[in-house]
This record gives structure tokens, sequence and C-alpha cells, in this order.
């Protein structure tokens, strides 16, 4: 074959930046250029005159000839991927990795018109293909990390609506207690109209004869009526909880409430008007203040449920009062009544935490009031909703019966107290006290009697400990003293003063009165203690053996573990 004729022809093609190599019909290359040269590191004289085949033994395979044969006869060119044939021509990179090539087969017709020439064309996408693999890569990472990112989102979701449901739980409770408390309060209340009038209406019957006499328990049923009519109103308009003493038990709700609203305004005229419209219809307790001065002080010394607050007084404008306040910490929904009032100061009054803005001008009844209900409520529920979530923490540290802290606080605050002692070197003491022969209170009087006597006993321990002292349920019926800063001395004292208490009290079920005793175990924690001596556990230990002796000499007693 002549060589020299063929690459004549090709010449052009051999300083492209693409790799050319032209083979004949037998498959016998005629072109191999420079750039193939370079990637393949194989010299034209290696591979020239020798068929594809022989120098890369995969172009015989069917796959390659099926789609190369017909362009020799002229057919349409074909293109090899590089997804599926880059290394169709094994070309080594000098970091050991192969180039990867696209390769395009056209047909080029001879000169002489005798057939076709097949011409391989082959373009280096090794940087592109890298970069796209890398865009994969980076693909891959960020579809990963979307999905952990939303594992990590659903759970927190989760975690929300849980705590929603629970804090939802917590205001439910506090306001079934309300309902509980009303209830006692209605009750309690009710209860003497409501004998007036039942034994007037006994009392009617034996009358029947003498009217003036009927007339008199007629009038009185009436008066005993339009009473019972009064409270019911009362109890329609009760809206928070204010408590007052009773006598039959537990705090009940005094119903008997006015709301208390502050009327600062230095316009008298205004003031009346406004005063007019708040006390239709409705017992509100109005008071007055003229200056920001007179209302500084009068908000501190009344409990005020509603401040209704001119924009501009003689001595100062709203912004004044609200500063006040928020100095003094009271929490008191504020309606700031303007004359000439525009959007910016009522934007910057709602974010001093204003709870409405009204015109003077278009002031009327409904609105104002409808301003006024609206704040309270407002107000009201959220003071409910902070208490809830006091509730809520409280929840995780306290036991719920006897209000003590609960055993998890214990473990955590005896941990930290002993490695408080081991810094200081100060004496610390660990009572553990035991009610003696509960189990018979329970199994005599029933549970509820139980679980007043542990209330009961909780609140002795309270009393008789200092503030710094931890007090905790430790269990059933036992319970746990921490004492910082005591010595032996003083723990002996602190636990018989508790076990005189509790002795002392007469406790009552139904016709029965009983008396309870308690038995206690002290371990010391001393300023020259051991790390073993002073270990949580091996206090505990040394309080729990003291304890069981405490038991086992006859109970009502309080011993001290003996140091080893
Ligand atoms: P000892 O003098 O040996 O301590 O006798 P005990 O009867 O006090 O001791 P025991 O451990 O046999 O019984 C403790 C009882 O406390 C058993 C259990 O039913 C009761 N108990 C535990 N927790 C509560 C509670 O929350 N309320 C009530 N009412 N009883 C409880
Ligand atoms: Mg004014
Ligand atoms: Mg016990
Ligand atoms: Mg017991």
């Amino acid at each position: 074959m002549d060589f020299s004729v063929v690459e004549d022809d090709f010449r052009l093609l051999d300083n492209l930046p693409v790799g050319i190599c032209v083979i004949n019909a037998a498959y016998e290359i005629v072109v191999w250029n420079n750039c193939l040269k370079t990637w393949t590191k194989k010299t034209i004289r290696e591979v020239g005159g020798k068929t594809l085949g022989q120098v890369y033994p995969h172009f015989l395979e069917e796959r390659y000839t099926a789609r190369i044969d017909p362009i020799l006869e002229g057919g349409p060119p074909a293109i090899f991927s590089s997804q599926l044939h880059g290394r169709l021509f094994p070309c080594a990179l000098p970091n050991g990795k192969s180039r990867i090539l696209q390769t395009t087969v056209t047909h080029v017709p001879k000169k002489d018109g005798d057939g076709f020439y097949a011409l391989f064309a082959v373009t280096d996408l090794t940087e592109v293909s890298y970069r796209i693999m890398d865009y994969r890569k980076v693909q891959q990472k960020a579809l990963t990390e979307l999905e952990q990112r939303k594992a990590v989102e659903d759970e927190l979701r989760k975690a929300n609506e849980k705590i929603l449901a629970q804090h939802k739980a917590v205001i439910e409770e506090e306001r079934l207690k309300v309902l509980l408390q009303m209830a006692g309060a209605t009750a309690h209340e009710l209860n003497q109209p409501l004998m007036i009038l039942l034994g007037n209406i006994e009392l009617l019957e034996m009358d029947l004869a003498d009217p003036e006499k009927m007339l008199g328990r007629i009038k009185k049923i009436s008066e005993a009526g339009s009473r019972i009519s009064d409270i019911i109103k009362k109890i329609q308009k009760v809206k928070h909880v204010v408590k007052k003493d009773y006598t039959g038990g537990e705090d009940i709700i005094d119903i008997h409430q006015q709301e208390r609203i502050l009327f600062v305004e230095d316009d008298l005229e205004c003031y009346r008007m406004v005063r007019r419209m708040l006390t239709f219809g409705s017992q509100r307790e109005i008071h007055h203040a003229d200056t920001i001065k007179a209302a500084k002080v009068m908000v501190k010394r009344l409990s005020v449920d509603l401040i209704l607050l001119d924009y501009i007084l003689p001595d100062g404008d709203a912004f004044d009062l609200l500063e006040f306040m928020k100095e003094e910490h009271l929490d008191i929904p504020v309606v700031v009544l303007t004359g000439h009032g525009s959007e910016i100061t009522a934007s910057q009054l709602f974010r001093k935490g204003v709870s409405d803005y009204l015109s003077k001008a278009r002031l009327d009844r409904e609105s104002l009031l409808e301003s006024v209900e609206f704040s309270l409520e407002r107000h009201n529920l959220n003071r409910d909703k902070e208490k809830a979530m006091l509730v809520m923490g409280d929840l995780s540290t306290k036991d719920k019966l006897t209000g003590l802290y609960n055993r998890r606080y214990f473990d955590e605050a005896f941990d930290r107290e002993t490695s408080g002692t081991d810094r200081y070197n100060t004496d610390l003491a660990l009572c553990l006290i035991d009610l003696d022969y509960f189990k018979d209170i329970n199994d005599t009087y029933g549970h509820g009697v139980g679980d007043q006597v542990l209330k009961t006993a909780a609140g002795i321990i309270l009393a008789a400990v200092r503030k710094y002292d931890i007090a905790c349920r430790y269990g059933g019926e036992e319970f746990a003293l921490i004492l910082p800063n005591t010595d032996q001395d003083g723990a002996l004292t602190i636990c018989n003063r508790i076990r005189e208490n509790l002795k002392d009290h007469l406790f009552e079920a139904g016709a029965d009165n009983f008396r309870v005793t308690l038995s206690a175990g002290i371990a010391m924690m001393s300023q020259n203690a051991s790390a073993e001596q002073s270990a949580p556990s091996t206090m505990i230990h040394q309080a729990d053996i003291a304890l069981y002796k405490a038991k086992g000499q006859g109970r009502d007693r309080v011993i001290l573990a003996e140091i080893n």
C-alpha cells in the first residue's frame, strides 16, 4: 500500500488537536495523526499498514465491526460515546488514569472513486467527564445531606409537636383546675340564697291560711332568687384566677371581680365621655390620672387590669409611661387613645407592646368596649400560657404529689453537690427518711389518706430545711435530704426536728385519728473524706444501712452512719 499518497491527502489533519485515524476497507491504518500519536504513544511507523484489529483486538468484536463496516461502504456516521466507549483508543494519562474519549466515525470517499475510507475523529472529553463525575458526586452528596437534614427536621418537628401537645395538656389541666375552683366558688356562694329560697318554699305551705305571711315568704323567695341571679352574672364574668381564703379547705376563686381600669387623660370632657362608655352595663372600676407623673404612681400602687392611655399629656407622652412600665416590670395591657395619630406612631406603639390603638375622632362605645375586652382577654391568655410554661418546667424536676424535687433531680443534684464538696472541702450530709408502717395506713384508711400523709410529711420536711438544702421524694414513702455545709450535729438536729414534728401531727381519717412516725439514716461526707467515701453511691449505701438499723431498733429514730 502506498502510504505516502494517502498521507498527503490527510496532511492537513496532522496538527489538529483531535486524534485522527483513517482506515481503508481492509481495516488497514492509513493515517495516524500527531495528536493520536501523542495520546496513544504509538507512532505511525508502528501502526501504519497494520489493521486496527491487529493494533487493538477489540475492534474485531462484532459490536464495532457491525457499525464500522457500513461506513466503509459509504453509510452514515457512527458516534462512539465517551460513556460507553471512552477507551476505544486506549490512551493512558501521566497520572495512570485513562483519557476519556468520544469517537466519531465518518466515511471519506476515495479520490479515485473506488470505495471509501473510514475516518475516526477522536476528541478528548477527560476534563469534561471528570467535571461531570465531580458534579455528580457533589450532587449526590447534596442529596444525601438534604435527606439527612430532612430527617433531622422531621425529628425536630415531631419533638415540637410533642412539646405542643404537652403544652396543650398542661393548659387544659390548668383550665380544668380553674373550672373546678369556680365550681367550688359557685357552690359556696349559691348555698346561702338557695337555702333561703328552699326554706321559704317549704314554709309557704304552712302559711297558706295567712296571706300576709305568705306575701312575706314570697318576697324573701324573690330576693333570694335575684341574689342567685346576681351571683350567676358575676360567675359568667370571672376572667382570671384571684384566690381568696375559704374556710372549707383549699383556696377558691374570688368571683367578686371587677375590672380595674386606669384612664390616663388630661382632657376632662374626653375622660367623662369615655368613662360613661366604659361603665355602661358593667361594673368596671375606673381610676383617673391626668398626668404621666400621677399615672406612674397609680400603676405601681393599684393593681390595674388595663390602662387606657391618652397619647399626649401635659408632662409627656404615651412612650414615657410605657418606658416606665418596662423598667418597673409592670405587665399590664395598654390601649392608647389619640386625637391626632399617624400610622407611624401606631406602629411604634405596637412595637412597644401596646395592645391596641384607637382614634378619639372615630371613637364609639362598641369599638372601645371591644378593644378593652379583647386586650384583657389576650393578656389573660398570655399569662395563663406563661403559667403553664412554668408548670411544665416544674413537671420535669418536681414530684407531682408532694411538690418536692423528684428522684431524677436528686440524682443530678447529689452528683453536683458531692463534687462541689470535694472542691470546697466542706461537710455535706445525706439523710434518707422512710415513713414507718406506711403500708398499714394505706391498708387501713385507703390510698387517698396515704397520699395526704405523704403531702403533710413533705410539708413538714420543707418547713424544717434551709434555703440551700435539697429535699426530694426519693421513692414511694421515702424522702432524701441533701444538706450542704452541714456537720453531723446539724444533720441530726434537722432530722430529729422533722421526726418530732411529724410525730406531733394528728392525722384525721373520717372519725379516726392517727399518728405517723419516721425512721432516718444519715451519712456524712466530712472534710477529709477519701474519694471512695465521698462517692455518691457510697454515701447512699451508708445512709441506707443506717436507716435499716433505725428500723431494726424499733423505728421512730434517726441513726448516724458509722464512718469506716
Ligand atoms: P417500714 O416501717 O418497714 O418502712 O414499713 P412500710 O409499710 O412503711 O414499708 P413498705 O415498703 O412495706 O411499704 C411502703 C408502702 O408505701 C407500700 C406502697 O403501697 C406505699 N406507697 C408507695 N408510694 C405511694 C404513694 O404514692 N401513695 C400511697 N398512698 N402509698 C404509696
Ligand atoms: Mg391629651
Ligand atoms: Mg420504704
Ligand atoms: Mg416505710
